[in-house]
């Protein structure tokens, strides 16, 4: 059975797209949102995201679903606010894109009796605020949810059961093997890609535009992962600090293996390490997370970024 009522605390992208997807749906759902800034507030009004409140636990008061759609880093604030009205059975769940942190801050100030399940779309583009949304973004994508142990099964189903009303998958999950696993295929991908734009800027003062020019040749893509927003990931890399560095560590560790084969003139060590890697790009494809199609960037439909 569809919620009667789902409140979106915080308005930008990901919110904005469950709100259309609801909509898309046809779901009998009346939705609900908050935003911090009123210039959010009337973006949001203006899309006809819901109802729109100037509190959060306006927006929360009465909800049967509360999503929490802030950075991780601003969740804990947020929560407290609404922890007040949140209906006894009502379902306490968020999309931020680390879960440990996100458990310890806001775990301790869920109500007795509200069921908490977090959640993680993985699902999401380079672009920001409530008008980047569009109803088709969870289509075939994974939404991974964390609930604690000893959470109502009953609740994580019903939860299930609204995501796949969006089109999307859903996979359960321990908090921290989450976090291992994003920090391989999103955190550190990105953090390399801020890398890699950071050092071809310093770069382009010497090759003045040559750097922009000649982007097609695998830099574009580091760009458009690089655009993503500057509070979200500073808060990503904050509150995943332990596998980001884990992975952080193999990372070099590989990178200086592969120096090393090209000092070495190792032509060997380079195409066997290449030949491995391209065939997990020919899996990302098989498993439907991707075309074959080339793109070169200039795809008009938006790319999954994380
Ligand atoms: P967004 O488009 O930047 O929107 C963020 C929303 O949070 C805005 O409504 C903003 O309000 C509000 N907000 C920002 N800082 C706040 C604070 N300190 N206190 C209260 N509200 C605050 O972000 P998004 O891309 O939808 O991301 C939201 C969450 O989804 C994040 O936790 C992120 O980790 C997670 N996520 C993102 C992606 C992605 O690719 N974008 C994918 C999966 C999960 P104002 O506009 O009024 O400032």
């Amino acid at each position: 059975m569809a919620y009667a009522r789902v409140a979106l605390i915080g308005l930008g992208l990901i919110a904005s797209s469950i709100s259309h997807g609801i909509r898309r749906a046809g779901l009998p759902t009346v939705v609900t949102g908050y935003a911090r800034t009123e210039a959010t507030r009337e973006e949001a009004r203006r899309l006809g995201l819901g109802e729109i409140h100037d509190t959060a636990a306006g927006a929360a008061r009465d909800a049967d679903l509360v999503i929490l759609c802030v950075p991780v880093g601003a969740m804990a604030a947020v929560m407290a606010e609404i922890a007040p009205v949140l209906k006894p059975g009502a379902t306490l769940s968020d999309v931020g894109s680390v879960k440990g942190s996100v458990i310890a801050a806001v775990g301790p100030l869920v109500p007795e009796g509200v069921h908490f399940v977090p959640g993680h779309p993985l699902a999401g583009t380079e672009h920001s605020g409530p008008s980047a949304g569009f109803a088709a973004l969870y289509d075939n994508r994974w939404i991974i949810l964390t609930p604690p142990a000893g959470s109502d099964p009953n609740a994580v189903a019903e939860l299930e059961g609204f995501w796949n009303a969006l089109g999307a998958n859903v996979e359960v999950m321990d908090a921290e093997h989450h976090d291992l696993v994003l920090a391989v295929t999103s955190h550190v991908p990105h953090l390399i890609a801020y890398t890699m734009v950071g050092v071809a800027d310093d770069l382009s003062r010497v090759t003045e535009s040559e750097v922009i020019k000649y982007s097609a040749a695998g830099f574009r893509d580091f760009t458009r992962i690089a655009a993503s927003d500057p509070t979200m990931w500073r808060d990503v890399f904050l509150n995943n600090k332990e596998a980001t560095l884990d992975i952080l560590g193999r990372f070099t560790e590989e990178l200086f293996a592969l120096q090393r084969a090209i000092r070495l003139g190792d032509g060997a060590h380079l195409h066997a390490y290449f030949t491995r890697t391209r065939a997990i790009r020919r899996g990302i494809i098989d498993a439907g997370q991707d075309t074959a199609a080339p793109d070169f960037g200039r795809g008009v439909s938006p790319v999954p970024a994380e």
